[in-house]
């Protein structure tokens, strides 16, 4: 060793930085050639499959009919062919447990034959199902382990694909993943069987609009994923990066994001490289990955795609956050997904965007040219509105996690309120038909349904109020608040249920308005909008969500206000919520309340591994630095003293206070952990939020402040400054 420190080391080594393997070539090999070439799609199935097969297969895919059993065999068998044509040794059930990470178990196709040798085999049945022993997934006590196994069912919706490595080919099965007693142990389930619930209700109130043939409605998801990219070499220098995905300590940086400037600046070139492998990456995979730039803070950047329905965009939503991390790393770099990196620094989110479309109407949240086009626009849209705000703490709970309370209900985008953001047109629309009368009795400035037609509405270029968790962006609904490291899927399948459910009112009422006379129809909807509008008008709010004024007008609505994930998690699983993901069918009772502990337990766990990486870190590398530090400086002292020299002990006093500040901190936050907290699940979140979160708080701030102090030799640790800025 050099005797440099390895935050030095880490600096040395980035400027000598090489890229590993030699560059990519797009003119040998295009984009849109690439595009699918590892997934069993459509082309795929055609040109394999007997056409019998294929059009069994793709019913069941296009329309959610049942599977026929007898088709998986002849399936799996041209699965198997094509995936060894494809170098693949291996299969995997791909699944999606509830600490909202991708697992697989692999299999290979290799069995022996009896005879000494060995033969390729996958059936039907190992295609449809399978069983990973799978125990140590959390199943939030719907498991006992003498029932721990669980099995892995095919999602004939999400295409099968391949996964390469340097060594290998992997065939990768989308699956659902349940209990032997069909409870849901993963994020897939949920997804699916929301999605069946939406349908169902959506197609009701086609019909009301006298649509006869209807295609299958799903919704519409598209995520932009904000991540953080550091160099590697400063990521293994800092055991918090490492081990908790946030920086636990560092002072603000002289320069910060105030100029501005590298938020859709110029792309620094070896990102750039990093971004054209992932997307090549993705492009294989066929996810539709669109657009790219830098984000707001300095080291941030967004990748989005084009959107999807929404169980294969949570599926590929997976694939872009498993991709980012491995090509990062390919670069030399760590793909940082956290919420909040780095304190005082802008965090990441994942805004989730939203529609209702299916292959014969289109998409359900574009309002239309002609009044009776506008008229169904408006039925859904206001049947999300009214969904939102009977839902909205069950919604602010899907986002509920440690690394998400730094921003939500932190001062950042967006505030834990939920409420939605129309735009001044369209919330002036709905306020016009609130106000208006019948059809007969027409005044100024009132609209009516069916007869009049929208004025045109402003496509939200997706900036202009960042500040708002909902916001409808033209033609479909940007939901905000989801966390930059989560899945989407908790949030699309409260999204989808909440629909449902509103949308079952709405056909309803309409279905008892008109007792099926289309004659009646728009008399029916203008008073049903006029009707939700006054019950539910509170939840829509066009101004600045940062300011006071709104935390207190938005108390004055009534509108919940559940600042962090213990006050929030409670709300996936209350009264209400149970009603309604009940009711569809989407989870029972019994899977809400294990969403809940599981939840509360990974918030705990977090905090938990934050507080013991604080204490070490705290002990074992700022602590020694700053005595070090001190030590020079006490030596300098008695030395000047010794020669007899005036000197005065400032520097010496505020080193020494701020150690001992460190010191005292970090033992009171070390036998906080020591003592236990709480009996219950519940009590030790609330401890961990109530007591640890501040104590930590407290290690911090001395720890920052050391920074300033210490000499810039002795300090080990990486500063925001480098892992920000040097590329
Ligand atoms: P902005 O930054 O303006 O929000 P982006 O282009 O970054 O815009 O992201 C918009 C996202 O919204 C994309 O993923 C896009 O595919 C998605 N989107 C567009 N239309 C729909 C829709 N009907 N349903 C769901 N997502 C949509
Ligand atoms: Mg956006």
């Amino acid at each position: 060793m050099s005797g440099q420190s390895a935050r030095q080391e880490a600096v040395a080594a980035i400027t000598k930085y090489e890229p590993s393997g030699p560059p990519l070539n797009f003119s040998e090999q295009s984009m849109a050639d690439l595009f699918g070439t590892n997934v069993f799609n459509d082309k795929v199935m055609k040109e394999r499959l007997p056409k019998e097969t294929y059009k069994t297969l793709q019913k069941t895919i296009r329309e959610g009919a049942k599977l026929d059993s007898s088709v998986a065999d002849v399936v799996a068998s041209a699965m198997k062919d094509w995936a060894i044509d494809m170098g693949a040794t291996h299969y995997t059930h791909v699944f999606y447990p509830l600490t909202g990470s991708t697992a697989e178990k692999h299999d290979s196709f290799l069995a022996p034959d009896g005879q000494g040798g060995v033969v390729n085999e996958f059936s039907g049945a190992q295609l449809i199902q399978g069983e990973p022993d799978a125990s140590s997934f959390p199943s939030g006590g719907i498991r006992q382990t003498f029932e721990a196994r669980g099995y892995t069912a095919w999602d004939v919706t999400s295409p099968a694909y391949i996964y390469e490595n340097p060594n290998g080919t992997t065939l990768c099965i989308p699956t659902a993943f349940v209990s032997w007693t069909g409870e849901a142990l993963d994020k897939k389930t949920p997804v699916l069987r929301s999605m069946q619930a939406l349908d169902k209700q959506a197609r009701r109130v086609l019909e009301l609009f006298g649509h006869r043939d209807i295609a299958m409605v799903s919704s519409t998801a598209g995520p932009e994923q904000e991540y953080f990219l550091v160099d590697r070499n400063f990521y293994f220098a800092r055991p918090d990066l490492l081990n908790a995905g946030r920086t636990l300590f560092g002072a603000a940086p002289p320069k910060g994001q105030e100029f501005d400037d590298h938020y859709f600046g110029a792309i620094p070139e070896r990102v750039l490289a990093f971004m054209l492998e992932v997307e090549r990456e993705l492009f294989k995979l066929g996810v539709p990955v669109k657009t790219r730039h830098n984000e707001v803070a300095p080291g941030q950047y967004e990748i989005a795609p084009v959107f999807e329905t929404c169980n294969v965009a949570t599926d590929h939503q997976q694939l872009v956050m498993i991709t980012l991390r491995r090509v990062a790393e390919k670069y030399g770099m760590a793909c940082l997904m956290h919420e909040k990196p780095f304190a005082g620094v802008n965090g990441s989110g994942k805004h989730v965007n939203f529609s209702l479309s299916n292959a014969t109407q289109g998409n359900l949240l574009d309002p239309g040219d002609t009044p009776s086009d506008n008229a169904q626009f408006l039925v859904f849209c206001a049947a999300f509105i009214r969904g939102i705000d009977r839902h909205a703490e069950m919604l602010r709970g899907t986002v509920a996690t440690a690394g998400n309370d730094h921003r939500l209900g932190a001062n950042e985008a967006p505030p834990a309120i939920i409420s939605v953001f129309l735009g001044d047109v369209l919330a002036k629309v709905f306020e016009q038909i609130a106000a208006g009368g019948a059809r007969t009795a027409k005044k100024a400035g009132t609209l009516t349904v069916g007869a009049d037609v929208l004025p045109p509405l402003p496509m939200d270029a997706g900036d202009r109020n960042r500040t708002s968790p909902v916001a409808f962006t033209g033609n479909r609904f940007e939901f905000r608040a989801v966390g930059s490291n989560q899945s989407i899927a908790g949030p699309l399948v409260a999204l989808n249920t909440i629909m449902a459910e509103s949308l079952d009112y709405m056909a309803t009422e309409l279905e008892k308005a008109t007792k099926g006379d289309p004659k009646k129809l728009n008399g029916a909807i203008q008073k049903l909008i006029r009707q939700v509008m006054t019950e539910h008008g509170r939840i829509i709010f066009n101004g600045d969500g940062y300011s006071q004024d709104w935390h207190e007008e938005a108390a004055r609505r009534g509108l919940p206000n559940l600042r962090n994930t213990v006050d929030a998690l409670p709300a996936i699983a209350s009264k209400s919520s149970v009603a309604l993901f009940g009711k569809y069918k989407v989870l029972s009772k019994r899977e809400l309340k294990s969403r809940e502990e599981i939840y509360l337990e990974q918030y705990v766990n977090s905090i938990m591994v934050e507080a013991r990486l604080t204490v070490e870190m705290s002990r074992t590398i700022i602590f020694p630095s700053s005595v070090r530090h001190q030590g020079e400086l006490a030596a300098t002292c008695a030395n000047l003293k010794a020669v007899g020299y005036e000197f005065d002990t400032d520097t010496l006093d505020r080193v020494t206070e701020l150690v001992k500040g460190l010191q005292d901190s970090t033992n009171a936050l070390a036998s906080l952990l020591e003592a236990g907290n709480g009996k219950t699940l519940a009590a030790e979140a609330k401890h961990a939020r109530d007591k640890i979160v501040p104590a930590m708080a407290q290690v911090r701030k001395c720890a920052d402040s050391l920074e300033g102090h210490v000499s810039d030799d002795l300090w080990r640790l990486p500063t925001y400054q480098e892992m920000l800025f040097i590329k």
